[in-house]
């Protein structure tokens, strides 16, 4: 178990806070604050029990240089709404300098202060040890609380534990304990579901899931890769030709594993990569030769959800289908529907996925939806990411 924020005594301490404010803004407007409203829990706890409060967080990509565009000072505008308290923000080009050192050497207990977008210094993507000395020296006690870049290795949310003891916010805590509960001690049966575009791209998962899963269901492009190796025709479909190899190879390793392992039965096929072509519902022997597979059919809707409804965990990454065209997305709405209404711990990762599900306004009836797409994606392949592994141990 890793250390949270309730295992310290912040009487007199500061914490310095990463948080993942990466925020979409229309100039100066923020046009979605959820993940602001995400990191509130983290910041009243330290706020009501004696931490003075540093904040930081990256804001889009400003590749090492200050841009305007990209500062910090909306969401501190933002975060003084939901918190009626107003938060210090000290802008900064260098994010810390003598200025912002003073300002968080006199914050008080129960103040909060934001220090400006990390990412304005190159050396925070090179995780570079003098600047994560200089964040660390913000404060005693590093809270690690943006799972979304917990599985890169940066200043603000791995080198600064060499300087200071981490712990963990709860988003952090919340995203260990569904995934890793899901992942390392699922209640049986426990099912997969795998879809997306490449396969390529989700080999390791799927490779450490067979270990795992007592069944394992595919979907979305992925699928026509599976079929490939299978021998049949897949017209015009998506085909991860690097992929293929290893498709065979997982085919072989669920059966000796023992894994129920399922395609589509049937596949809904377009003349087209767009909303408005001419389709049809094949089964998957015979697509026809000008046609791609752009969403899974029908039959096979109704097999997977019959088979969920025999779990007790699941844990989806991908799509079903092209979900962006409405036309396409029926698999992928069923399968949210299907998993909003069984009984079992249901766990989505992976950003399409998380966004499928917001899409179908389905994300209240999940156990989980994980926040961090590239992060829990690795969390699923079974590493350890180095933003977790510097938090400490109870
Ligand atoms: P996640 O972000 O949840 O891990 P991926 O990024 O792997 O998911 O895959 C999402 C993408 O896969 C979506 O943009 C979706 O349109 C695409 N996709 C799903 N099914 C198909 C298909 N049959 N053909 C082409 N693209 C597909
Ligand atoms: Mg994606």
């Amino acid at each position: 178990m890793k250390k949270t924020v309730k295992d310290i005594n912040w009487a007199g301490k500061t914490a310095v806070t990463r948080c993942d404010f990466n925020v979409p803004l229309d100039g100066d407007r923020i046009t979605d604050d959820t993940r602001i409203r995400a990191a509130l829990p983290t910041i009243k706890y330290l706020m009501e029990n004696g931490a003075a409060t540093v904040l930081m967080s990256h804001l889009g990509r400003p590749k090492g240089k200050p841009v305007p565009e990209m500062s910090l000072a909306p969401v501190a505008k933002r975060l003084s709404e939901l918190l009626g308290k107003d938060v210090i923000f000290v802008p900064s080009d260098a994010v810390v300098d003598d200025k912002v050192r003073a300002a968080a050497k006199v914050l008080k207990a129960g103040e909060v202060m934001l220090i400006e977008n990390v990412r304005y210094r190159e050396e925070e993507e090179k995780n570079d040890p003098g600047f994560a000395k200089d964040l660390a020296g913000l404060g005693d006690v590093f809270v690690q609380d943006a799972f979304g870049t917990a599985h890169r290795a940066h200043a603000s949310t791995t080198g600064i534990a060499d300087y200071i003891p981490a712990v963990s916010g709860f988003l952090i805590e919340k995203e260990l304990r569904f995934l890793g509960e899901a992942v390392n001690d699922p209640k049986r049966p426990f099912a997969a579901i795998m879809g997306g575009a490449k396969v390529k791209d989700k080999i390791p998962v799927i490779t450490n899931l067979l270990d795992k899963v007592d069944i394992l269901l595919i979907g979305g492009g992925m699928a026509y890769t599976f079929f490939k190796a299978q021998g049949y025709s897949i017209g015009t479909s998506l085909l991860d030709e690097e992929g293929l190899e290893l498709a065979g190879d997982i085919l072989r390793k669920a059966e000796e594993k023992g894994v129920k392992f399922m395609l589509p039965v049937d596949v809904v096929a377009a003349d087209e990569f767009a909303n408005d072509s001419p389709c049809g519902v094949y089964p998957v022997d015979s697509i026809p030769d000008n046609r791609m597979g752009l969403d899974i059919g029908p039959e096979t809707i109704k097999l997977y959800c019959d088979t969920l409804a025999t779990t007790k965990t699941v844990i989806w990454n991908g799509p079903m289908g092209v979900f962006e065209m409405d036309n396409f997305a029926k698999g992928t709405k069923a399968i949210a529907e299907c998993l909003a209404e069984i009984d079992a711990t249901t766990v989505i990762g992976g950003g399409d996925s998380a966004a499928a599900v917001a899409k179908f306004g389905l994300g209240d009836r999940m156990t989980h939806i994980s926040t961090g797409g590239g992060a829990s994606l690795e969390f699923l392949e079974g590493r350890e990411l180095p933003g977790i592994a510097i938090i400490e141990d109870k």
